[in-house]
């Protein structure tokens, strides 16, 4: 097992750091969610492909505070019991930096807030709304929380919510389930979730994705992939799992490009609308080409990063 920060990283692994018009863009971006006091999954996350996506203009915004709830083994956002309440500047501020950055698809994502009655719900839809108001052409992407399984929750969240695609993380394989996520998550609860949400709002876009190299087989890769379409999930990222560091899961192993072709393929093959899948995919990454290519509006709608 390969633990922490020293775990030495694959070759296809290697990144390259922003120069140029790249360079500027990531300045830009880095400057209209600082100054408007804004949260990343891109920094808590600490994600390999910031230098990628913020240079090309694009981040995912955390929304409803900078601590979780839930204490996930795989995840870097620190933990809190009680977190202070959501910040009610936040939808404003966030549709402003949405604005500022000439976004033309939005990624929200949140903590989970199950010290909120409604787990946040309120919430995560004032950000949507203000979002719409200010810029009503932006495609917007939410990768909510399970809402505790709450499906009034998930309804008032949903009715009428100005949303192109409604994510929501499986996370890994179900077996790993209990030792990877929090005991307040369940891989059952998550489908529910996904299922239900697609029953509420039909025409919305429903995406799950898949960490892999906790141990599981590639066997259960497919059951996953075979859960999430028989409740009709559309979209599909598939990534490398890498440890945040000490206390946090190890990463079991690193599968090859390769075996994410194949993964990729059999995606496919299940009926996924869109995949992305590669070692250093994770579920926002090329957010905007993924629904694209589901759309049709690309060649494929699968591709391998
Ligand atoms: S893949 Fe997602 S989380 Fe990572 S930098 Fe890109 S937008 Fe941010």
């Amino acid at each position: 097992m390969l633990t922490g920060e020293r775990q030495r990283l694959p070759s296809w692994f290697k990144t390259t750091l922003p120069t140029g018009k790249k360079l500027v863009r990531y300045n830009q971006t880095t400057s209209s969610i600082h100054d408007n006091a804004l949260h990343t999954v891109c920094e808590e996350a600490k994600c390999p492909n910031v230098h990628d996506c913020w240079g090309r203009g694009t981040a995912t915004f955390m929304v409803a505070g900078q601590h979780c709830t839930r204490g996930c083994r795989f995840c870097a956002v620190s933990t809190l019991k009680k977190p202070p309440l959501p910040d009610s500047n936040e939808p404003e501020n966030l549709a402003l930096a949405v604005e500022n950055m000439g976004l033309s698809h939005v990624v929200i994502t949140v903590v989970n807030r199950d010290d909120l009655d409604d787990s946040g719900a309120s919430h995560y839809r004032a950000c949507i709304d203000a979002v719409h108001q200010r810029t009503p052409d932006v495609q917007i992407e939410l990768l909510c929380s399970d809402l505790a399984g709450d499906t009034d929750a998930l309804s008032s969240l949903l009715d009428g919510a100005p949303l192109q695609v409604f994510a929501h993380n499986i996370e890994c394989v179900e077996r790993l389930t209990p030792n990877v996520r929090d005991p307040r998550a369940s891989f059952d609860q998550s489908l529910f979730i996904l299922e239900t949400a697609k029953k509420i709002r039909p025409d919305v876009v429903t995406k799950s994705s898949i960490m892999v190299g906790l141990g599981e087989t590639n066997e259960e890769v497919t059951s996953a992939m075979k859960s999430l379409r028989n409740i009709d999930v559309d979209l599909l990222t598939l990534g490398q799992y890498l440890s945040p560091g000490k206390g946090h899961h190890p990463v079991v192993s690193f599968p090859t490009p390769e075996q994410f072709d194949i993964w990729a393929n059999e995606a496919k093959d299940l009926g996924f609308s869109g995949v992305a899948s590669g070692p250093l995919v994770r579920s926002s990454y090329r957010a905007a080409e993924l629904l694209d290519g589901a759309n049709g509006f690309s060649s494929e709608g699968v591709f391998e990063i």
